[in-house]
């Protein structure tokens, strides 16, 4: 068996026993995925596979995505392709996002229904980890609309030490999955004493805006869960200096989440407010054909 749990070699054959089983589905405001230029104030249809193929011990979704021989299986529904796509319409969403586990590991579920859902008039979305196979990634890309990508950290020691895995697969994800033309944002949940240097957030920051300065980046509140409880919940301080790193970056649009705070959109070029959200919904939008309405600029995104 995998450390993901979902796959299993059977006779030298490596079988998936994910497929189609869910932990989760919920019809969730896009804006929680966290993915704010991507069809603000749409639903989306978000489901999980039980398991993960990294090992963060500070995972804030650990009772899905961490196998646990003690607790025993996971409750699951076997949903098939089909009938997803069918409640995500029936459910009145515009999208379905593979989500709060661990989606690379569901491949082949995910193959079936994106194709379902691309001729139905949904759209595609991971919230992932980035952690692909080369293979993986040229197979779901093709498919997929959208992107939330975890950067946990900027020192492969890091993901080495606190999450079972490396840096390096991560960042040519992010790479790949933007040249392919994903549309994608970039969260990185902050941990005091860990990833939360600004040697740490520079690299980051800077990473990003090498990329595209309009990607946008969220920052978000760690709270202490799982097996890593050493550190306290992030200070409101230190998301705000991780926000004025991205902005020295030239990053245009950088977020902080998991608090209540200012999460508005703001127009980089004359810093009209754009895009109103309240908590994890959109309020209100003023963009104008993907517009700033005041001086013109293009906030990007896609936006319908
Ligand atoms: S990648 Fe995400 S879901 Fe997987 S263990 Fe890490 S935090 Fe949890």
């Amino acid at each position: 068996l995998g450390i993901c749990a979902q796959r299993k070699n059977i006779y030298d054959t490596i079988c998936s026993l994910s497929y189609g089983k869910l932990v989760a589905a919920a019809s969730d405001p896009i804006e929680k995925k966290p993915l704010y230029h991507f069809l603000p104030g749409t639903l989306s249809y978000s489901i999980a596979s039980p398991g993960c193929n990294m090992r963060c011990s500070f995972c804030q979704n650990w009772t899905i995505s961490q196998p646990d021989k003690k607790r025993g299986s996971y409750p699951v529904n076997t949903v098939n392709p089909e009938v997803l796509v069918r409640s995500a319409l029936s459910n009145g969403c515009a999208s379905i996002a593979y989500t709060y586990t661990e989606p690379v590991p569901g491949l082949e579920y995910f193959l079936d229904y994106a194709n379902l859902s691309r001729k139905a008039g949904l759209k595609n979305i991971f919230i992932t980890n980035g952690y692909f196979s080369e293979e993986s990634l040229i197979a779901a890309s093709g498919l997929l609309d959208a992107a939330n990508i975890d950067i946990k950290s900027f020192s492969d020691g890091f993901y080495r030490k606190l999450c079972g895995a490396s840096l390096p697969p991560v960042l040519r994800s992010v790479e790949e999955l933007f040249a392919r033309g994903v549309w994608i944002e970039i969260t990185t949940l902050l941990i005091p004493g860990e990833n939360d240097s600004d040697t740490e957030l520079n690299g980051i920051a800077s990473f990003i805006s090498g990329l595209d300065r309009s990607i946008p980046w969220h920052i978000s509140r760690y709270r202490p869960a799982y097996k890593f409880t050493e550190s306290p919940p992030t200070p409101p301080e230190d998301l705000e200096r991780a926000k004025d790193i991205g902005a020295a970056h030239g990053l245009e649009y950088v977020y902080i989440g998991n608090i209540m705070t200012d999460n508005n959109t703001y127009c980089p070029g004359c810093g009209a407010l754009v895009l109103e959200r309240e908590y994890m919904s959109l309020k209100s939008s003023s963009l104008e054909e993907k517009k700033c309405p005041d001086c013109g600029y293009e906030i990007r995104g896609v936006w319908e």
